[in-house]
């Protein structure tokens, strides 16, 4: 009988306990102690030893035989394989030279704004650290096993024709779906305006692409998507931050800003990201109005439908108010990162330039995929999973806000957002939100520094907070330890300036 394989699965923990399983052996193989050509117990063995079923158990040997570390032999058992031979080592054309690759890069490549984000990235540390920059669903609101069935019954009922590249234009089955959600919300749409992308990243860089000569003007608010920063950036985009008060975009500012024209305005009318407000209906009409006379296009990103988590409808969309605007909208924030599904819906006069732009990045978004999304939404699952999200993010989000109400330095306020993932934390201007990351993260906490948001580089000074990754209790753990770490910091600065008033009253 092979000897016990000493592992212990945590029933807590988010990762299914086959997947447990196959990390357990997989350590052990990698780290040799498991040698090639060792015998792993029998599935229906560990599964007794475990107290689990012992479908999990194959599921999990399956999976380490589709990874290459085990094999099996019918009737003899399952049995750890030896590692592949090294590949040939390559071998360098000239004595180590490289070539001059700082030289060879694009202007696009070196963009401020990619390498601010990469500088602060690098220096993210590890173990027992609360993530409140993470923007996607936890595990546990992932509906993984409904998207199996989907997928599922797709290879079942489509067999191989499932698996070609999609119409340009994305599956007929999910644009339909995709026109009629939209209706129900009030904006206007047929299967024919919309457009699948590979998530609402590549609507954006689409766009980007068909807007943007290097050098043209594009506006954003002074806090925006750093995503949208990239793409614009990249392209060759001269970002303009646009301020804005709590009730949207500062409309003077903005007809003084454009005197001399702009290639198009991208904004987040609901739940903006980072600052979680929205725009009041009168500024959308001011908004719409305004993008005719002065010409420039309103890119609406509506990254955050249908996560509304106080039940509160938002106001119409831009789209609704105008046809001109375009639409984009995504299916990571309220159901799958992974899918990598978003779409747009936009003017007539726009599809014929878009598609080719959008067939020649990626010949087509997965079919498979939209197919598997269109069967999720037509049985009602999406409904079904909505309607799951909303307590579970207002429970995560009213967490943080209490604890933030309670723990935050005076001068510090929050304001709870009815929509979406995030919020954010206005800080004084001498506060930067650079050193507010380096404190919090010694405290072991993660926030996003505004200046990350900024198409400036500086901006609003602010923090944003998400609170979709992390349970409640471990939101309200963060909330307590960044307002420790913003005491720090306020008390030294507080410190700093006495100190120098009192040199100065003794010169
Ligand atoms: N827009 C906004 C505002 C986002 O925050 C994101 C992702 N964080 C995106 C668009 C892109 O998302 P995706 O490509 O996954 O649809």
């Amino acid at each position: 009988m092979a000897r016990s394989l000493g592992i212990t699965l945590d029933a807590t923990s988010d990762a299914p306990l086959y997947r447990q399983i196959v990390h357990e052996i997989e350590g052990r193989i990698r780290s040799g102690a498991l040698p090639a050509g060792y015998r792993l117990p029998p599935s229906r063995a560990l599964a007794l030893e475990l107290a689990t079923h012992r479908n999990t158990v194959v599921r999990a040997y399956e999976e380490l035989a589709d990874i290459g570390l085990v094999g099996s032999t019918v009737g003899r058992g399952t049995f750890v394989t030896p590692p592949p031979p090294p590949a040939n080592p390559i071998r360098p054309a000239s004595d180590g030279a490289t070539l001059p690759w700082r030289s060879l890069m694009s202007r696009a490549a070196g963009a401020e704004p990619l390498r601010r984000a990469d500088r602060l990235t690098r220096s993210v540390r590890t173990g027992d650290v609360i993530n409140m920059t993470r923007m996607q669903p936890p595990n546990a609101l992932l509906p993984h096993e409904q998207l199996r069935r989907c997928l599922d019954h797709v290879l079942k009922t489509r067999g191989p024709s499932a698996l070609s590249y999609a119409p340009r234009e994305g599956v007929l089955r999910l644009r339909t779906l995709i026109a009629e959600e939209l209706a129900r919300a009030g904006v206007p749409a047929d299967r024919d305006s919309v457009l699948i992308t590979t998530g609402s990243q590549q609507a954006l860089d689409v766009l980007a692409r068909a807007l943007i000569n290097p050098g043209d003007t594009f506006l954003v608010d002074e806090s925006t998507y750093t995503g949208a920063i990239n793409i614009l950036t990249t392209a060759g985009a001269r970002l303009i931050g646009v301020p804005s008060d709590e009730l949207g975009p500062d409309m003077t500012a903005l007809r003084q800003l454009t005197r001399a024209g702009a290639k198009g305005f991208y904004l987040m009318p609901n739940c903006g990201n980072p600052t979680g407000h929205s725009i009041g209906l009168e500024r959308r009409r001011e908004l719409v109005a305004w993008s005719h006379d002065a010409s420039v296009p309103l890119i609406e990103d509506d990254y955050g439908a249908d996560l509304l988590i106080d039940g509160h409808a938002p106001p119409p969309a831009l789209r609704t108010l105008d046809g001109q605007v375009i639409y984009v909208g995504t299916f990571s924030k309220k159901l799958i990162p992974a899918l990598r599904v978003g779409f747009m819906v936009c003017p007539e006069a726009l599809r014929g330039h878009l598609l080719p732009l959008k067939h020649a990045m990626d010949l087509g978004t997965s079919a498979l995929l939209q197919y598997a999304l269109a069967e999720f939404i037509d049985r009602g699952y999406l409904r079904k999973h909505l309607e799951r999200l909303q307590p579970a993010y207002r429970a995560r989000r009213d967490a943080l806000v209490e604890s933030l109400r309670a723990h935050l330095p005076p001068g510090i306020r929050c304001e709870p957002p009815s929509q979406g993932l995030v919020l954010w934390l206005d800080l004084p201007s001498w506060l930067n939100p650079d050193d507010v990351f380096d404190e919090a993260q010694r405290h072991g906490v993660l926030i996003t520094p505004g200046t990350l948001n900024s198409a400036s580089g500086s901006g609003r000074p602010g923090l944003r907070l998400t609170f979709c990754a992390e349970p409640p209790d471990r939101l309200a753990e963060g909330a307590r330890r960044l307002s420790k770490a913003l005491k720090i910091l306020i008390d030294s600065h507080r410190n700093s300036t006495h100190h120098k008033s009192t040199r100065m009253e003794v010169v």
